[in-house]
């Protein structure tokens, strides 16, 4: 039993369901606990250990390793919360949470699926129905078209009417995929055999659509929470410009690029979205936000997002939970008045990526974890020590968020946490993280979509060996040591080794990283 406002507040359910794994079902499990409702975790063999299934009051294991074979079996997943009595599904993000048969039925067995209705997933769910609805609704969409091309002529004549570059794109896209920018007419006749055949694979629907490719953007969305009573607010922006391959891989909020004026009227176009949709629930309209001030909508999110953090930390509240009361009929008691974002958030994928080999998943054991704590730190992890990571899912492993009162406190934050974390056992992004920190275009906030990839031989070119490093720092630290009980400076300075002192910042923080480590193991 928890309060709010004062008031006693009875459990929106007595027990639910979260059909995910990872740090999205120990971030379910959370709010569960905290409004008093039980959980039920589902899990797939590989996942027997996960942290999700221990931290549930109670586990059903669901299939084999394969989410095909697990995860995203809606109809077990169904079954398993029918008969252990769970009255609610929670699908987390990825996995069967915008499936819009997986959401219809979950209602017709007579459960509550914690998710807009399956009505709504399926008018948002094509981006060539989205952008329909987003224009009838009068939400500025980026110059396109509305239906699937139907041959590379017609493809040549649209992109002739725009001017290139353009951007092909899969109705029925998602994660970046069926994604092409095509600059001249004679690359565009591979382009688009290309995105089809990728759009068919990864989504079993080829149809492609082309929209004018926008030169240096930023990516913004809004969140917007609505009840199934008809009100709708919005939360405020989310800056999510640091892509590689169209992947999200630092978000912020708020924007440096938003004032209040134009939150106000990017929210209040959200708010118009959702409204056409018939949303209920959290959602989110995806922005990009030219140089102009000019916004286009994208795409809606019928989900919680992976970014979600950072706007609970700038607007005060638990969107998780919202979802919950919202989906057990909970009127939302606010007014769009009281939303003003406090201070700054910042949040890190940390992924299995190898950054400085071209991102490769990195496979393994973890064999150590420290988690970084401290002021205005929080970690949305899915891992422990011991965790296996294997190829199976999402390699990301956990989400470490900052919280500051300004952006610059915050950057300087997260430059801590990082040095901070330690994950051995297999490689991670944690390295990349604290170059982007470290750098001026960064920390000046003056990047827009294509800025990570312009940028990613200096954000990920190979840190020297890690055990030099980590050798070069302790025989720094030696001899640092030796020079204070001597009284003579060392003839080999904090050169040693062979190994050079390290120059650039972030090679210095590398060295302060291996020093922590080898003190924390000793
Ligand atoms: P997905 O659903 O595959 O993630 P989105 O439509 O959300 O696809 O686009 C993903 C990213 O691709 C955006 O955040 C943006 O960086 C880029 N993008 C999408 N459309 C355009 C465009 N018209 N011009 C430039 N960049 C775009």
């Amino acid at each position: 039993m928890s309060t709010r406002f004062g008031i006693r507040e009875t459990p929106p359910f007595r027990k639910l369901l979260i059909a995910n794994r990872g740090e999205i079902a120990l971030r379910v499990i959370r709010a569960c606990q905290e409004l008093g409702v039980r959980t039920v975790a589902v899990y797939s063999e590989a996942d027997a250990r996960a942290p999700h299934v221990r931290e549930a009051d109670e586990a059903v294991c669901i299939g084999p390793a394969p989410s095909s074979q697990s995860y995203l079996v809606g109809e077990r997943v169904i079954e398993v919360a029918k008969r252990t009595g769970a009255e609610a599904i929670h699908p987390g993000y990825g996995f069967l949470s915008e499936r819009a048969w997986f959401a219809r039925a979950v209602r017709e067995a007579g459960l509550v699926f914690v998710g807009p209705p399956a009505e709504a997933i399926e008018a948002m769910g094509s981006k060539t129905a989205a952008r329909q609805l987003a224009i009838s609704a009068g939400v500025p969409v980026v110059p396109g078209t509305t239906e699937a091309l139907r041959n590379v002529e017609e493809a040549m004549a649209v992109a002739e009417s725009f001017g290139y570059p353009v951007l092909l794109k899969a109705a029925a896209g998602g994660g970046g995929k069926g994604m092409r920018v095509v600059r001249s007419a004679d690359a565009l006749a591979d382009a688009l055999a290309s995105a089809k055949r990728e759009a068919l694979n990864a989504f079993g629907d080829d149809a492609v659509y082309v929209e004018k490719y926008i030169e240096g953007p930023r990516h913004v969305e809004i969140q917007v929470l609505a009840d199934a009573h008809g009100n709708i607010v919005h939360l405020g922006e989310r800056e999510c410009s640091v892509q590689r391959r169209h992947q999200k891989m630092i978000e912020e909020a708020p924007s440096v690029a938003v004032s209040p004026e134009l939150r106000a009227r990017m929210g209040e176009t959200a708010v118009a979205a959702a409204r056409a949709a018939g949303y209920v629930n959290a959602g989110t309209c995806e922005f990009l936000l030219d140089r102009s001030g000019a916004f286009y909508f994208l795409e809606m999110n019928t989900r919680i997002q992976v970014e979600h953090p950072v706007t609970e930390l700038v607007m005060g509240l638990d969107l998780v939970q919202w979802q919950i009361r919202i989906a057990a009929g909970t009127p939302l008691p606010f007014e769009q008045r009281a939303f003003t974002p406090r201070g700054w958030a910042i949040e890190c994928r940390i992924t299995s990526e190898d950054s400085t080999n071209g991102f490769l998943p990195s496979t393994g054991r973890v064999e150590y974890l420290h988690v970084p704590s401290g002021p205005g730190v929080r970690w949305d992890g899915g891992i422990e020590t011991g965790s296996e990571i294997g190829l199976y899912y999402d390699p990301m492993l956990a989400k470490l968020i900052v919280h500051a009162p300004t952006r610059d406190l915050a950057i300087a934050r997260m430059r801590r946490a990082l040095l901070e974390l330690t994950i051995d056992g297999v490689e991670t992004s944690r390295g990349f993280h604290l170059r982007v920190m470290d750098h001026p275009a960064f920390q000046s906030g003056d990047i827009s979509i294509q800025w990570l990839e312009e940028n990613l031989p200096a954000l990920t070119a190979p840190v020297r060996d890690p055990e030099s490093l980590r050798l070069a720092a302790l025989s720094a630290a030696l001899l640092a040591h030796d020079e204070r009980t001597s009284g003579r400076p060392s003839a080999a300075g904090a050169s040693s080794a062979g190994v050079t002192a390290p120059s650039v910042p972030v090679e210095s923080a590398w060295a302060t990283v291996a020093r922590h480590e080898a003190m924390r193991r000793s």
